[in-house]
């Protein structure tokens, strides 16, 4: 199997702030395994939070292309991919777009999308939610008007002001479904008063109130919470998810932290067996980073897939979302193509 990998660009249609930072833009990798003829593609979407960037990527795809090469039989799934985390331990993006990848090749390869080779059924999936980023209130307010068309929302907050930006949000859509993500940025007291006061405003649960290292301060804010508690930056690979039984009611999983879509599958069956909720997720991606999720969103309770609708430009197409509505194709394999118009630049 021969592996060849592109860096590129993308750039968001607004300086999207979440609590520990801005973002205007960010450097994607496009995976390609080609072998007998056919192409599988995935992508990378390295987080500097995870420790990763585009370099990084690229530096663990050079460490793992001998590797790839040898492979003979791509349908060796499990073996290729037990490799792939004892070279790359949790480079997760890098892992993620081999692995989405190997089973785009296996998709086009017996002529199925993942949807189906996963059992699954396209009408099962959740309405994903749109993120507004953290801004003025009043800048909030008016991306929350621009957002009409999206049935379900989620506001960042862990701001200087969370109460006056949830209310401008909630005044500009007084009937949506709201979620919350703090991204780490509260303290487990902060954290409760926090929560508290998202339940007045009808939030549905917050997302991540506390930082990964306050773990063991979960089970405090929960037995104090007024909404259920999903984790993001808590959960990154399935063997996280026992420990946090009883603290939390639901994970986030993303591919480009877990190292794609057969480790998410481990998580959404570990989070299952654990009596949690579970959300899809994602970083700033094309259609290309998004589609694997998408294939696994009919598993899942939540879905936050909104990284392509971000973007100023989309590259690839695929996967997409419908006023929230997550479309899957009936094309073989992640079912992406290049945008006409979009060349990874
Ligand atoms: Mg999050």
């Amino acid at each position: 199997m021969k592996i060849s990998w592109e860096p590129f660009r993308v750039r968001t249609a607004h300086p999207f702030r979440i609590s520990r930072g801005v973002k205007t833009g960010d450097d994607l990798v496009w995976v390609r395994l080609e072998h007998e003829g056919i192409e599988g593609w995935g992508e990378a979407d390295p987080s500097g939070y995870y420790g990763e960037t585009a370099d990084t990527v690229e530096a663990a795809l050079r460490k793992l292309a001998p590797r790839i090469e040898e492979v003979e039989d791509p349908f060796a799934l499990e073996n290729v991919e037990r490799d792939l985390a004892a070279l790359l331990g949790r480079n997760g993006s890098a892992r993620c777009a081999v692995s989405s990848a190997l089973h785009d090749w296996v998709g086009k390869r017996v002529g199925l999308p993942l949807w189906k080779l996963w059992g699954l059924d396209p009408a099962d999936a959740p309405l994903s939610s749109f993120t507004i980023g953290i801004d003025e209130p009043d800048v909030m307010a008016e991306r929350t008007r621009a957002a009409g068309a999206w049935p379900i929302l989620k506001i960042k907050l862990g701001s200087d002001d969370d109460e006056a930006r949830l209310s401008a949000v909630r005044g500009a859509a007084p009937d949506k479904i709201l979620r919350v993500d703090a991204n780490a940025a509260w303290t487990p007291r902060e954290a409760v008063e926090g929560i508290a006061m998202c339940a007045e405003y009808g939030v549905e649960f917050v997302e991540q109130p506390l930082p990964p290292t306050d773990n063991d301060e979960l089970a405090f804010v929960r037995a104090r919470a007024a909404l259920p508690i999903v984790v993001d930056e808590s959960s990154i690979v399935a063997t996280d998810i026992p420990r946090l039984d009883g603290s939390v009611d639901g994970i986030n999983i993303k591919l480009a932290k877990c190292g794609g879509p057969r480790e998410a599958l481990r998580m959404i069956h570990t989070a299952r067996a654990c009596g949690l909720k579970v959300m899809l997720g994602c970083m700033l991606e094309t259609s290309l980073g998004i589609a694997p999720a998408a294939h696994l969103a009919p598993l899942v309770d939540y879905a936050d897939l909104d990284g392509a609708a971000l973007l100023r430009s989309d590259p690839f197409r695929g996967p997409h979302l419908k006023a929230g509505r997550i479309v899957l194709p009936d094309a073989p394999g992640l079912g992406v193509t290049r945008a006409a118009d979009g060349e990874p630049a």
